[in-house]
């Protein structure tokens, strides 16, 4: 997933990605990376399979 001209520092291109914390998008040009809290939401309550359980690592930040 693209998002054009999208990054709030230097103005280039961003890709949307997911890791085993959740979602991002990375810019290409200047390689600013933001996370996407809303995005893990939506992912952690529709795509999950149903009666599968995802392991939920504890988070200390
Ligand atoms: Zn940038």
């Amino acid at each position: 997933m693209w998002r054009f001209k999208a990054c709030r520092k230097c103005g280039g291109d961003v890709f949307i990605a997911a890791d085993e914390y959740g979602w991002y998008e990375q810019c290409l040009q200047c390689g600013l990376r933001t996370e996407l809290p809303n995005i893990t939401e939506l992912r952690n309550k529709s795509a999950l399979p149903r009666g599968q359980r995802e392991p939920v690592p504890a988070r200390t930040r």
